[in-house]
């Protein structure tokens, strides 16, 4: 390698570029679907192209990929079987990628977040724990069950004024009837050749996770940074 004063800018460059290449599953239907807008998952199985995710969102993915990486690589370091790469689909919908399983009981999905283990002050329940997001206990519980593991535990990894990790131990079947009613909507209004499903309002507490603001689409008139692009 040649070593010039834009060596620095050359290497995250790369980085950049090989973060955000894309799976190649775009067509099909994911388990992660289940918590997502509809809209949102239609856009992607016709093909569309969304706009890039920026240099910073690609920085944060990487440290959450780390996460998980970690934490399985620790697990197993301590003597637990762990299985990583497992693919599931299940519920009628294509494919789906659990983050790995423990002694072949326990399925685990980690998350990392930018927000603290407790409520802020601002917040009417300032200092409680938080809980588990539904949307995470609905995906993990969607892989445990789909393969017939008793347990979840979505593993969280908070930010903010310190680094918490909190392990939600997940029971899957209280979410079976939920995951049913989500995947028949997934694959009964997603795809290529529907009428393209109803947008839906942001919101972080409730499904989609993601909000408006946050999507890719902007083709999407609900977004605010709607904008005519031309899809594929
Ligand atoms: S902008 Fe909102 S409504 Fe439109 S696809 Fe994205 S999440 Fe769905």
């Amino acid at each position: 390698m040649i070593v010039s004063e834009n060596v620095g800018e050359a290497l995250l460059q790369t980085l950049y570029a090989q973060r955000a290449l894309p799976r190649g599953d775009e067509l099909l239907t994911h388990v992660s679907d289940l918590t997502k807008c509809l809209r949102d998952v239609a856009y992607r199985r016709r093909g569309y192209t969304p706009a890039p995710f920026t240099p910073s969102e690609l920085a944060k993915f990487a440290i959450g990929h780390a996460y998980e990486e970690n934490a399985a690589k620790t697990l197993r370091e301590a003597g637990h079987e762990v299985q990583e790469n497992v693919v599931v689909a299940g519920f009628g919908l294509d494919t789906g990628h659990p983050d790995f399983i423990v002694d072949r009981a326990l399925l685990v999905e980690t998350k990392t977040t930018d927000g603290g283990a407790v409520y802020p002050k601002s917040h009417k329940r300032a200092g409680e724990l938080k809980e588990v997001s539904v949307n995470h206990a609905i995906q993990a519980s969607a892989y445990a069950l789909e393969l017939e593991l008793p347990k979840a535990i979505v593993l969280v990894k908070h930010a903010g004024y310190n680094h918490d990790e909190m392990a939600h131990v997940i029971e899957p079947e209280d979410y079976r009837e939920q995951i049913e009613h989500l995947a028949r909507q997934v694959v009964a209004l997603t795809g290529p050749d529907m009428p393209l499903p109803p947008a839906v309002p942001p919101s972080s507490d409730v499904v989609p996770y993601d909000s408006c603001d946050y999507c890719k689409w902007y083709i999407c008139h609900e977004n605010p940074h709607h904008a005519e692009s031309t899809p594929l």
